[in-house]
């Protein structure tokens, strides 16, 4: 069989991508690991903040709110969005660097300076001497991760597609006009490649004769610990670090907290480091009044970039037939659900380029050809 559509990698950019593509065509999916989530989906602080990223970047999350507000029916169980908010915290050396993000502030998307008395009201785990200014802003929310996740595979599926997992794809090959994709296992036919690989993208881009794009995938390190005795963990909204860009947020019953790294690195299954954590839970210790008693969970994940930041969706420019949908970096879950709609009209919409500008995406600030 010839799929009209083959999608490389089923994480969030290519679960997506392929739900968007199924209602439209056959769509297979190969994912190289047993789980689609194994990599940086399933590692990701879940959270939708509008006003995070370059301008390209919030200007798709204002697009997913739609999608994330009101999923299609049956999509999901429950909601796909819980209101957290974010509180931001200045020491008294950086308050100055609270101004740009105030100057995001839009109605709809406000972004509020607070007294440092009442962002200690709000998260009572802060250093007093620390918090010399602070903004809130009260339209951050937790994305249900899974369920967004595990929608897109379902809907995949409920829509005629097939997922295959444990199916790495090593070689890719085009022959009259049909891509030809071999795993380990297997060899399948598509007549248009979607390349979502993640951090491998460039990878799989080279395989397909296409230039890479250039992504660096970026090590971001997590850990859990226990919240503070009495912590209203409902009520308690995430908090970011102005100065170190170290966050803190409430996680199932617990806190996660991140130093905010970004250590370039090539694609891999990729673990923290044992200095990272040390320093991490020194840092918890000294800035807030959390008690590190037990690193509960740690983990490491891939936050992959090109050089403007922006994500790089679009057809390649010498490789027929060939989409990228890579350089999600680090807002790529809450960023799915637009992304995915502008990147199947570009596939669905070569002969029809009506459908494209209703996204109202800049397909010229999102193609592979900004970065030759
Ligand atoms: C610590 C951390 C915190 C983050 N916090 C947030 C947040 O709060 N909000 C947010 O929106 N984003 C966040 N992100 C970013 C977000 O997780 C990523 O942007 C997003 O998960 C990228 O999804 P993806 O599908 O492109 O990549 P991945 O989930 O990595 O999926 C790519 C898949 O491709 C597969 N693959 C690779 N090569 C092949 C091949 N040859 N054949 C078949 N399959 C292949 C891989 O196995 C992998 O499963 C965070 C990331 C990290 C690490």
């Amino acid at each position: 069989m010839i799929h009209d559509f083959l999608v490389i990698g089923g994480g969030i950019s290519g679960a997506s991508v392929a739900y968007e593509l199924a209602h439209a065509g056959s769509v297979l999916l190969l994912e190289a690991e047993s789980s689609p989530g194994y990599h940086s989906t399933g590692r990701s602080a879940a959270l939708y903040t509008r006003n995070y990223g370059g301008p390209v970047v919030r200007q798709i999350n204002i697009l997913s709110a739609s999608f994330f507000d009101a999923p299609p029916e049956g999509f999901c169980d429950g909601p796909l969005l819980t209101p957290r908010g974010s509180l931001t915290v200045a020491s008294p050396e950086t308050v100055d660097q609270l101004r740009p993000l105030l100057a995001l502030s839009e109605p709809g998307e406000e972004v509020i300076a607070i007294s440092p008395a009442e962002a200690l009201e709000r998260v009572p785990y802060l250093r007093p001497e620390r918090v010399a200014a602070a903004i809130f802003e009260p339209n951050v929310s937790d994305i249900d991760v899974a369920g967004l996740h595990h929608g897109y595979l379902k809907g995949i599926k409920r829509l005629g597609g097939i997922v295959s997992t444990g199916q790495g794809v090593v070689e890719l090959t085009r022959e009259n006009g049909i891509w030809h994709a071999s795993t380990h296992r297997d060899t399948w036919r598509a007549k248009t490649v979607v390349n979502a690989a993640g951090a491998w993208a460039d990878e799989v881009g080279i395989m397909a004769g296409a230039q890479p794009i250039g992504l660096v995938p970026k090590r971001r390190t997590g850990m859990i610990v226990d919240a503070p005795a009495g912590l209203d963990l409902a009520r308690s909204p995430s908090v970011d670090f102005v100065e170190s860009g170290a966050y803190i947020k409430p996680e199932a019953g617990k806190l996660m907290a991140s130093p905010g790294d970004a250590t370039p690195t090539s694609p891999q299954d990729v673990r923290p480091e044992e200095l990272d954590l040390a320093y991490l839970a020194h840092w918890v210790e000294t800035e807030t009044l959390i008690a590190v008693r037990r690193i509960e969970h740690s983990w490491a994940g891939l936050r992959s970039f090109v050089p403007d930041e922006a994500p790089v969706v679009g057809f390649d420019t010498r490789v027929p037939d060939f989409l990228w949908l890579a350089g999600q970096g680090g807002y790529g879950i809450m960023m799915a659900p637009a992304l995915a709609k502008f990147a199947a009209d570009l596939v669905l919409g070569a002969s029809d380029p009506g459908r494209i500008s209703a996204s109202g995406l800049d397909t010229v600030a999102l193609s592979p050809a900004r970065l030759l």
